[in-house]
Formats: C-alpha cells, sequence, structure tokens
C-alpha cells in the first residue's frame, strides 16, 4: 500500500497545468518504504518531476535525467514509490513504449497514467494505475487500486479566524495575532472619524 498526501497530487497537478505545451509529462513520487515480513508500506513525502524530453505522444527521460533525478535517495533514505505519466486522450492504458521505459521493471513497481495530459485535473480514481508483475505489466482494477494506492489529507485547517492568505489583504486590515481585540476596534472608530 502506497500513500500519497492530497498536497502532493495537488502539487503535480498545479505542475502538469502550468505545461503550455500540448506534450505527455511524467513525474515520481518517492518516499519512505516501511517493510516487514508480511508486507510493504510506502509513504510519498516527495514528488519529483525529472528533466526530461516531453512530445505529443510520449516522453524519454534519459539515463542522466534519471540519475539526477534520483541523487536525494541515498542522503534521505527514500526510494521511488511510483511513477506518473500523462496521456493525450482518455486512454490511461500502458503502451509498449510505457511498458519498456517505464522508470522500473522490479517486480511490484506502479506507474500512474492520467488522461488527458492532466488539464481537468484527475482524481486517482480517473487514473490508471498499472503494476509490473514478473511476466510484464497489467492494469489494476478498481478493487485492486484502491488496495495498492490511497489519498490522506496533506493539510488540515481548524483554525476558525480569518484564513485567506496575508499577502492577499491589504496590510490596514489585518488584526495580528497578539493584538488586543480593543486594538481592533480603535481602528474602525479612527477609521470612522
Ligand atoms: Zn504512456
Amino acid at each position: 500500500m502506497i500513500t500519497i498526501p492530497e498536497t502532493i497530487w495537488t502539487r503535480m497537478l498545479d505542475e502538469f497545468e502550468g505545461e503550455a505545451r500540448e506534450v505527455e509529462q511524467v513525474a515520481y513520487f518517492d518516499g519512505i518504504v516501511i517493510e516487514d515480513a508480511e508486507r510493504m508500506v510506502g509513504v510519498a513525502t516527495t514528488l519529483t518531476i525529472p528533466d526530461a524530453l516531453l512530445e505529443a505522444g510520449r516522453f524519454e527521460v534519459s539515463p542522466e535525467a534519471m540519475s539526477q533525478a534520483g541523487k536525494h535517495f541515498r542522503r534521505c533514505r527514500m526510494q521511488r514509490l511510483a511513477q506518473v505519466h500523462t496521456h493525450p486522450s482518455a486512454w490511461v492504458g500502458h503502451s509498449p513504449w510505457d511498458d519498456q521505459r517505464a522508470y522500473s521493471q522490479a517486480v511490484g513497481a506502479i506507474s500512474i497514467v492520467l488522461p488527458d495530459f492532466a488539464r481537468n485535473r484527475p482524481t486517482l480514481e480517473q487514473a490508471g494505475v498499472h503494476v509490473r508483475t514478473r511476466t510484464g505489466w497489467r492494469q489494476l482494477s478498481e478493487e485492486e487500486k484502491a488496495q495498492r494506492l490511497r489519498l490522506v489529507p496533506g493539510y488540515l485547517d481548524f483554525r476558525k479566524h480569518e484564513t485567506k492568505p496575508i499577502t492577499n489583504l491589504p496590510t490596514s486590515v489585518l488584526t495580528p495575532r497578539g493584538r488586543r481585540w480593543w486594538h481592533a476596534l480603535a481602528f474602525w472608530r479612527n477609521k470612522e472619524a
């Protein structure tokens, strides 16, 4: 089971959206793996985008780009948990090229395919998820997908006060934390005066 924070999924969609050209794009979910005798649990901590060659119908990650995109593994004791790439159409299968050029051919490797260049901000449910078996790549059923991958909140905020980003507000309407409430009143009094 691989756990992916929604913040990482969202950031990936943001980055894919930022590509103006109509080309396939690729990213990786990297993270921490906890293994015991029975199962492997992976937690994605990092979205890694390689310096890939992007084309309308495929992408290519050179050995140099792949090595660059894996330099943090040893230092951070991290592993690559999954590859994500986009397709031009609604089809989220694996092409022979995808089979051959996937980031890994290790049994259990996971490859996620997003439809329509990920332009419509696809959910995990809309993605095709493929696993490398001993005999080749196989697309997972909806049920298998849910057993292999899950998204969890990456950010929860229960504060009751104003939570708009401070930079979007004129500084004059802010009441900084720690300021006494009557200072806010004084502000309004001054404004009316
Ligand atoms: Zn593909």
